[in-house]
C-alpha cells in the first residue's frame, strides 16, 4: 500500500479514508490522542496557574454535593466579590435575568471571557441583555479575552490563533490515531486559555491583587455557574483559594418536575416567558464539538458563518502545529468539513449497521453523541466537554 499523502509544506499526512473508515470514525466514542503536547507549560510561564490550591474537591454524587456547598458556605466569610461566569447561553442568561430580578442576590459584575470565534447570535444577544437586562438592574457585563503570553502567543482571538504556524494545537480537533484506523481527539485546551485564565484574571484584577501579588488568606470572590440539574456532574472547584464556585440553579424551587434545582428545560420555560425565548447556545463557530444538527444548522442558516468554519478547516490542515503530528479536522468523520457527512442517519440506516444488541444499544448512543454533539454552551466551568476543567 502506498504512503499517505503529504499536506505540501507541512509534516502532516492526511489518513486514507475509505467509507468503513469513515463509518468507523463516526460510529464510536473518540479517545483522546496520547502524549500529545500541551500548553501547561505555557501557562506555568505566564504563571497563571501558581495559585494556592482550593484543596476541596467536589464529591461525584448530587446529594453528596449539595450538602458538602452548603456546608462549606456556612463556615465561610462574606464574599469580597460576586460575580456571574456568564458564557451568554442557556443557563447563564437564566442567572442573570434572576440576578436582575432579585430572585437571587445581585452580582456584583457579570463576566464574558470572550474567545472572538463566537457567532454572531451571541454577541447580540449579549448586546441585547447588556442594555436590557444588566445596565437596567446596575450589573456591569465585562469582556475579557487571553492576551499575552510570552511571545504574545495569545492575541485573545482563538481563530487566528489557531492559524499562526508553529502555535499549539489548543482545540479538541480530530485526528488519526495511531494505527490510522479511527479517530482521536486532541485535548481541549482552549477553554482553559481563553475563558478560565481570562476569567480568572479579572476577578484578581477586581479583588486588588493582579498576579503575581498573593490573595490574602480568607479574601475571595463568590463565582457563580449556570450548571442545571441535568448536568450537575459538571459542578467543578475553582481549584483556586481566592474563588470558589457556587450553582443556584442546582437549589431553585419551581422546576416543572417539583424537584429542587432547575434544568436546562426549566431555564428555556423561564427564558420564553420573559421573552428571552431566542437565547443561543454559546460556542465557538468551529467547535469540534458540535454535533451534525448543529453543523447543519450552520450550514443551512447561518452560510457566512459556515463557510469561515469550512475554510478554517482547511486551513488548519495547511499550517504546522505543535502537539500533533496528523492532519487536524473539526468533523469526527477526519473528512474536510465541506465533505463530512452532516446530514442525518436515519434510523433504517443506523439499523442496517447493527449485528446484535450490544451493537444496537452503542449505535443507539452513537446516534446521539453524532448528531447532538457535546450538549451545552461552552463557558470557564462548564466547558462542553466531559473534561472540563
Ligand atoms: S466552544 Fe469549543 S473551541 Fe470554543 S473554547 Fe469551548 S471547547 Fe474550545
Amino acid at each position: 500500500m502506498s504512503a499517505a499523502p503529504m499536506l505540501p509544506g507541512t509534516a502532516v499526512s492526511l489518513p486514507r479514508r475509505t467509507p468503513e473508515r469513515v463509518l468507523a470514525a463516526t460510529g464510536c466514542p473518540v479517545p483522546v490522542v496520547p502524549e500529545q503536547g500541551d500548553l501547561i507549560e505555557h501557562w506555568h510561564e505566564r504563571e497563571l496557574l501558581s495559585d494556592q490550591p482550593n484543596r476541596t474537591s467536589l464529591p461525584t454524587h448530587e446529594s453528596d454535593q449539595v450538602s458538602q456547598v452548603t456546608e462549606q458556605n456556612q463556615h465561610e466569610s462574606a464574599p469580597a466579590l460576586h460575580a456571574l461566569s456568564l458564557g451568554a447561553g442557556v443557563q447563564s442568561t437564566t442567572l442573570l435575568l434572576l440576578s436582575a430580578e432579585g430572585r437571587i442576590p445581585k452580582y456584583d459584575v457579570a463576566i464574558f471571557a470572550d474567545t472572538g470565534w463566537e457567532p454572531r447570535s451571541v454577541y447580540e444577544h449579549l448586546d441585547r441583555i447588556d442594555k436590557e437586562v444588566a445596565q437596567p438592574a446596575g450589573i456591569p457585563i465585562v469582556r475579557v479575552r487571553a492576551v499575552g503570553g510570552s511571545g504574545k502567543r495569545s492575541t485573545g482571538d482563538l481563530r487566528a490563533d489557531s492559524l499562526r504556524p508553529d502555535s499549539w494545537m489548543r482545540m479538541p480537533v480530530f485526528v488519526a490515531d495511531r494505527d490510522d484506523k479511527s479517530a482521536a481527539m486532541v485535548r481541549r485546551q482552549c477553554t482553559d486559555e481563553y475563558k478560565l485564565v481570562p476569567y480568572k484574571q479579572e476577578v484578581r484584577r477586581r479583588l486588588g491583587y493582579v498576579h503575581p501579588r498573593p490573595v490574602p488568606r480568607g479574601m475571595y470572590a463568590l463565582s457563580s455557574i449556570g450548571i442545571s440539574r441535568d448536568e450537575f456532574q459538571r459542578a467543578k472547584d475553582a481549584q483556586v483559594q481566592y474563588l470558589k464556585n457556587e450553582f443556584p440553579l442546582l437549589y431553585l424551587a419551581g422546576a416543572a418536575d417539583g424537584r429542587e434545582g432547575w434544568t436546562r428545560n426549566d431555564c428555556i420555560r423561564y427564558l420564553n416567558a420573559a421573552g428571552w425565548g431566542e437565547t443561543p447556545k454559546s460556542a465557538c463557530i468551529g467547535c469540534p464539538f458540535h454535533g451534525n444538527r448543529a453543523w447543519r444548522d450552520l450550514r443551512d442558516n447561518h452560510p457566512d458563518e459556515w463557510q469561515d468554519a469550512v475554510d478554517f478547516d482547511r486551513q488548519m490542515r495547511e499550517t504546522p502545529h505543535r502537539g500533533i503530528k496528523k492532519a487536524p479536522f473539526l468533523h469526527r468523520s477526519l473528512l474536510p468539513l465541506a465533505d463530512a457527512p452532516i446530514d442525518k442517519v436515519t434510523r433504517g440506516e443506523w439499523r442496517d449497521r447493527q449485528v446484535d444488541l450490544f451493537d444496537a444499544v452503542a449505535d443507539e448512543e452513537a446516534e446521539q453523541l453524532v448528531e447532538e454533539g457535546e450538549y451545552g454552551s461552552c463557558s470557564p466551568w462548564s466547558c462542553r466537554s466531559d473534561t472540563a476543567p
